[in-house]
């Protein structure tokens, strides 16, 4: 091994949290739980809560802003706040932005200006970072980048069960892909969203959700629907899947492939009771990961179904967690600190996993 290459497996990567919210605070803790990585800031626009969970973690605390009058408004709450944004970007090589969404270009001109390098959501579109990443569809491409962003719980969603199917067919033609997501109204820690007594059609049409998924493999092609409907726990996926003749797939075929793909869980609705994403989530809160989440996708086996040409099946997705996970790749993906999207899922995962003592 090169001298580079063995500085660069022993160094640890020093990342930044740009918003320590939904997606900040899992981000930062799936980030700590790493061997190769380390936490060296979080920020908060204001002394609000989150605050206390970042003090109580032992992150060190920053101010989204540079302004003294907001950096200090974190002493007058009781709270050591060491500096604003600038200061976080001097001592990171990455920073994830984890901003509640559209404020990505001006976050983007400070990370750039810094020379540091930044990871955004999927609540950004993909032309602001002109790259976009799931683990499973694109990590190689990803590789060095200095900006890329990973793409939403949905789109992470699609492409877990995707990709292998893709995969599968490869050589014999084809795949196109129609589906309907059917999407919680809110996070259940956010209470001015809605709807609460309706279903909401997206009267945008494609939605954007399968477009998105051509951002990372777009040899799949895709279109999607969306409704948003009263729950706040996980989304609900209805996936018809076009299959080029002479696949020589069957339901079979494609359960096994699912069971053997990482952060995919294929359980028998039935036969376990798990009937709803109600019960996905108390079988989520069973595993025993912090705020109940989910990282793998959840497939109903006795809902899919292969015939002709055509499959059909319905997944559900943690919408606050799935991404988490794809978040530390992206980090090694730019760090070029591990090439295989496998080899890093599998370190990434087992290191969450440990730090819950799961
Ligand atoms: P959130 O509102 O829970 O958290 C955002 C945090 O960023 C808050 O703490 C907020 O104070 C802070 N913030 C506000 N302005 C900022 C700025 N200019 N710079 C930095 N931080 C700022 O939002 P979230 O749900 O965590 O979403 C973050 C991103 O992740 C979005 O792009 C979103 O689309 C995406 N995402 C969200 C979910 C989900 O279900 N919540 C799932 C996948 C992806």
């Amino acid at each position: 091994m090169a001298f580079s290459e063995v500085y660069l497996n022993q160094m640890t990567i020093k990342v930044a949290i740009n918003g320590f919210g939904t997606i900040g605070k899992r981000v930062a803790d799936a980030v700590d739980a790493q061997e190769d990585m380390e936490i060296v800031g979080v920020t908060k626009t204001s002394p609000s809560f989150g605050c206390q969970l970042a003090v109580r973690k032992g992150y060190p605390l920053y101010c989204t802003f540079d302004e003294e009058d907001k950096i200090a408004a974190f002493a007058g709450a009781g709270y050591v706040c060491k500096g604003g944004l600038s200061e976080l970007l001097s001592i990171c090589d990455v920073i994830v932005d984890c901003s509640p969404g559209k404020v990505g270009a001006e976050n983007l001109e400070k990370y750039q200006n810094a020379g540091v390098k930044s990871i955004f959501q999927g609540g950004e579109k993909h032309a602001l970072t002109g790259k976009s990443y799931t683990s499973s569809a694109n990590h190689i491409e990803n590789l060095g980048v200095n900006c890329t962003r990973v793409v939403s719980c949905n789109t992470t969603g699609l492409s877990r069960t995707l990709v292998p199917i893709y995969e599968l067919v490869q050589g014999k033609g084809s795949i196109s892909v129609n589906s309907v997501m059917i999407r919680r109204a809110a996070d259940p820690g956010d209470s001015s969203k809605g709807p609460i007594n309706a279903i909401k059609p997206v009267l945008k049409v494609p939605s954007h959700h399968g477009p998105d998924l051509m951002t990372v493999k777009p040899e799949i092609d895709i279109t999607s629907l969306a409704v948003a409907v009263p729950t706040t726990i996980m989304h609900l996926h209805a996936i018809t899947v076009n299959l080029p003749l002479g696949h020589g797939l069957s339901t079979e075929k494609v359960l096994e492939t699912w069971k053997n793909t990482q952060r995919v869980i294929v359980m028998n609705g039935t036969k376990n009771k798990i009937t709803s994403t109600a019960e996905v989530m108390e079988l989520a809160r069973d595993i025993g990961r912090k705020w109940g989440d989910l990282h793998e996708i959840f497939v109903w086996e006795d809902g899919v179904s292969l015939q002709d040409n055509t499959l059909y099946y319905f997944q559900a997705i943690h919408q606050e967690s799935d991404v988490i996970p794809e978040n530390v790749d992206a980090i090694r993906a730019m760090m070029e600190t591990e090439t295989d999207w496998k080899a890093s899922v599998e370190k990434t995962d087992r290191a969450i996993s440990a730090y819950y003592g799961i």
